[in-house]
């Protein structure tokens, strides 16, 4: 552990062996009756998500949904999503996310691929699933709205289901694919109950612990004083989609151990996220910079009464330095935090200290969690670890490390060496172990043999006056391989082309330039908040 933890926190845990499942039984009888999702005028309490989890996962097995069985959901977040995931988990099913806004042929070859025999789908995204069901093995569809109608009757007992937690799916979670194919990745039980534990007890200064009758909890020690805005307790508005990792443990597991409450939002309107910030008095605000530059740009950001939120956390993408320091400056008092991950750990493997006593260091992405290591490896290949201060592929090993990719052993044979998973993503780390992302490997670009990273040139350009986005991606050029081009979105119409390639070429070497920039009104982000370098890429023809 490279930072020291508050003394009343260990460095290490025994995680209890036991299924997802259990957090939720844990949080029904730590938390009972306490709001755990809030959605306008209607609630859940804890003890209401798991009866009703119950029963959707009796009614699940009543429609011949075996153990070990997957079963998609194909929804955005609603308040039926906590309920389906945690029955299907019950059931002993293997859960596997689905974006509702998956174009067709991409989710006919994700469903096809988990094998999914059920889906839980919801308004628009029904149609979408029928259209392609047929190319599936999807033969019972449930929607959200009828999940209650379609458990009536059920037991509201937790069903009496084995489950190998070190090897029964848990989720099959698909890749972002703004890269390449979208592949399954595998996650055991004991995957996420370790990552969400590690993110749980890493942010709110608490060890896990069975209670009497096998149920997953904390014995919370940190103070508050120390530990400020707890992660996952008070309240957090909710707007990380579930079907990606951060949501999904973020918003499905850490709140279930920490018991807090989860608003959520119907789409993402700044002025109406930061009026209910202000109504629900939020505590915590956590999403991608996606949402921090939007907020940023918004003019009640300056003016709505915030004074409740004491923890910011940043995640999915890379927070930009220039973000960073508006936020500080909005919020003397909170911690802000980024974190860092990837589907393949489960979620996440870093973070900034969350305790007063601990050394946030800005632009970097903290440190690796409990029970985790990190090490930089050449990016040309090798598995050697480089010395602190030079960059090469981030690797990751820790009980969170994905078993594989579904069906395809090529693909975990090339990314996971003697335990250590290739990240993709080149990094560095400090030498008191601070991991600072500098770029994905696949977005750097080969100028004359030159490596140039794209992220570099966009903290430079999003540095300027007048710029509220940047997106640099390579034109390929037969005679040099790739010319850096920007993407810039204005905040300040009078900010020229000239103006801003004089501003960053002379600042960087030669072989850095940017050669051409476009002005745009937006840069293409997905759902989860990574910009889609992919559409920039192909606009450049
Ligand atoms: P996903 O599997 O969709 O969660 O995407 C994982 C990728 O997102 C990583 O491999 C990184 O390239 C990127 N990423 C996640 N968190 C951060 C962060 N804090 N800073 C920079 N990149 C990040």
């Amino acid at each position: 552990m490279p930072i020291t933890l508050p003394a009343e926190v260990p460095g290490s845990f025994d995680y209890p062996e036991v299924p997802v499942g259990s957090i939720l039984a844990g949080a029904a009888t730590r938390y009972g009756d306490r709001v755990a999702y809030l959605h306008h005028d209607r609630q859940l309490t804890f003890a209401e998500v798991y009866r009703a989890a119950c029963r959707f996962a009796h009614a699940l097995r009543a429609h011949d949904v075996e153990p070990g069985d997957v079963v998609a959901i194909h929804a955005p977040n609603c308040l039926a999503y906590p309920v389906a995931y945690y029955g299907i988990l019950l059931a002993g099913a293997t859960f596997t996310p689905a974006n509702p806004l998956l174009p067709p042929a991409d989710l006919a070859a994700q469903l096809a691929d988990s094998g999914a025999v059920a889906a839980v789908t919801f308004g628009k995204a029904a149609q979408a699933l029928a259209a392609v069901q047929d190319r599936t093995k999807v033969r019972l569809v449930v929607e959200a709205a009828e999940l209650d109608e379609f458990s009536s009757g059920q037991s509201e007992t937790r069903p009496d289901v084995e489950i190998d937690v070190y090897d029964r799916l848990a989720h099959l979670a698909y890749t972002g694919g703004t890269t390449g194919r979208s592949k399954g990745v595998e996650l055991p039980h004991r995957n996420v109950v370790v990552n969400s534990l590690q993110y749980a007890c890493w942010g709110s200064g608490s060890v896990p612990v069975l209670d009497a009758d096998g149920n997953l909890t904390l014995d919370q020690r940190g103070s508050e004083e120390e530990y400020p805005g707890r992660l996952g307790t008070g309240i957090g508005l909710n707007l990380t989609p579930w079907f990606h990792a951060m949501g999904t443990i973020g918003g499905l597991n850490v709140p279930m151990l920490t018991g807090g409450t989860t608003a959520l939002q119907d789409g993402f309107d700044p002025v109406r996220y930061l009026a209910d910030a202000e109504r629900l008095r939020v505590t915590q605000i956590g999403g991608a910079p996606a949402l921090f530059a939007a907020l940023l740009n918004c003019p009640d950001f300056a003016t709505r009464d915030l004074s409740s939120v004491r923890a910011l956390s940043s995640g999915a993408a890379p927070l930009p330095h220039e973000m960073l320091r508006a936020l500080a400056r909005r919020f003397p008092d909170a911690t802000i935090n980024e974190g860092y991950g990837l589907t393949e750990v489960t979620m996440g493997a870093t973070s900034g200290p969350p305790f007063r006593s601990g050394v946030r260091k800005q632009g970097t992405v903290g440190v690796p969690v409990f029970d985790t290591e990190v090490k930089i490896v050449p990016a040309e290949g090798g598995e050697d670890p480089l010395p602190a201060g030079e960059q090469g592929e981030v690797c990751i090993r820790g009980p969170q490390v994905m078993r594989g990719y579904h069906n395809r052993p090529e693909e975990t044979a090339a990314v996971l060496v003697d335990g250590w998973l290739h990240t993709g993503d080149i990094g560095v780390l400090d030498k008191e172990g601070y991991l600072s992302i500098v770029d994905r490997k696949k977005d750097m670009l080969l100028y004359k043999g030159y490596n140039v990273y794209p992220r570099e040139l966009e903290e430079l350009l999003m540095a300027q006056p007048g710029v509220r986005a940047a997106a640099v991606v390579g034109r390929k050029r037969m005679d040099v391989g790739e010319l850096p081009v920007a993407f810039v979105v204005r905040s300040d119409d009078s900010v020229t082309e000239d103006a801003l390639l004089t501003a960053i070429n002379e600042n960087v070497l030669p072989y850095k330039r940017i050669r051409e920039l476009f002005f745009v009104d937006e840069i293409p982000v997905s759902a989860a908040g990574k910009v889609l370098k992919r559409e920039l890429r192909a606009r450049l023809g």
